[in-house]
């Protein structure tokens, strides 16, 4: 039953490609280039998005793996009440932006995979760097497929013993460009002496690497170490490791100021405008998306921001509304369209190592 339905909305997908007929899929630069010449929905632009999740069947596992470390922590009980917190909460960001929930028939990988890719092709997008995706090898499987649209990461334990290891691995043998590590959801601090050798690695394969820090969205706010909120922990790690590009995605999730101070201190910080960027609710003062922009630009200006959606699952796949939205903020505030190429493309394809 699930297999059929997911089946079926592949191919309507695919088949809106071939009826809408404003794009022609295409592997080359050149082919890129060619169907950018006039009124795509983008206007020309190339876009990166910078930041996804690839929707694995591997993701079921993760979210019971999830609520059993909330489970370890804080018992069974307390466990059941913050997943169902966390429910509500994605629930209530969904309404807000009309989003339909996630399918509840996750396809196979390989069926996500072909879905992204006619996805992108609808949506005018490029290319998408899946940060996550059921493990090292798996999501290498995946990039494989489609290597002209999709770009991934190593998302490993960053406390295994292994783990520098294993990034040289996923790099080298895997094709996997940079690693992802979420911050807030590790039980020691980033800036733990301990884990230096992965830090060494990660500069001498010179990939970059996005550290989530500040509020987990979906969580409703949950973290396991209250210092690894603050992207300011990661300090001490920029300075002692200034050739690595450190991403930290949602302008810091809450923490905007300490973001600045970080990128101010560091020049090798990145900041990414990924997801809805629904922290500002929590903020105690007013803020908004084009405040927001203006303070980067102005402070560290469109080298170091870079666009992402974090988007995942289906129907909704990339999350066009983000896009919309935040390009529609950085020409209200006057960038000039060089600053917007490198923000939507040319910044990601930098650290990717890509050509658009
Ligand atoms: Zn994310």
């Amino acid at each position: 039953m699930g297999d059929v339905s997911c089946k079926t909305s592949f191919f309507i997908e695919v088949s809106t490609v071939k009826v809408i007929g404003k794009r022609l899929k295409y592997s080359s630069k050149d082919d890129s280039t060619q169907k950018r010449r006039n009124s795509t929905p983008l206007n020309g632009l190339n876009v990166i998005d910078f930041h996804a999740h690839f929707p694995s069947t591997n993701w079921m596992n993760w979210a019971s793996s999830w609520r059993r470390r909330l489970a370890e922590r804080y018992g069974e009980d307390s466990a059941q009440i913050l997943m169902e917190q966390s429910k509500r909460d994605k629930e209530e960001m969904r309404r807000l932006w009309g989003f339909a929930p996630p399918e509840s028939n996750v396809c196979s990988d390989d069926e996500q995979a072909a879905k992204w890719a006619a996805d992108l092709d609808v949506k005018d997008v490029d290319r998408v760097n899946f940060v996550t995706g059921g493990g090292n090898d798996n999501l290498a499987k995946i990039v494989r497929r489609y290597p002209d649209k999709f770009s991934g990461f190593a998302h490993h334990n960053i406390f295994s013993e292994d783990a520098p290891l294993e990034l040289e691995r996923a790099v080298k043998k895997l094709g996997l460009k940079g690693y992802k590590v979420i911050g807030s959801s590790q039980r020691r601090p980033i800036d733990d002496k301990s884990i230096y050798p992965l830090w060494e690695m990660a500069e001498k394969l010179g990939v970059p690497v996005i550290i989530h820090f500040g509020v987990l969205g979906g969580g409703g706010g949950m973290a396991l170490d209250l210092r690894n909120m603050n992207p300011l922990t990661l300090w001490e790690v920029a300075k002692m490791f200034p050739r690595i590009p450190f991403v930290v995605p949602h302008f810091g999730a809450g923490y905007l100021r300490e973001l600045l101070q970080l990128c101010w201190s560091c020049p090798n910080v990145y900041m990414d405008t990924s997801g809805s960027n629904r922290w500002m609710r929590w903020m105690p003062f007013e803020i908004d998306l084009k405040g927001i922009f203006r303070r980067a630009i102005e402070t560290v200006g469109p080298d170091r921001v870079i666009f992402g959606s974090d988007s995942s699952y289906f129907p909704r796949g990339f999350s066009l509304p983000y896009l919309r939205e935040q390009l529609k903020v950085c020409r209200s505030i006057g960038l000039e369209e060089g600053s917007i190429e490198k923000i939507f493309c040319k910044n990601a394809a930098k650290l990717l190592r890509v050509n658009v």
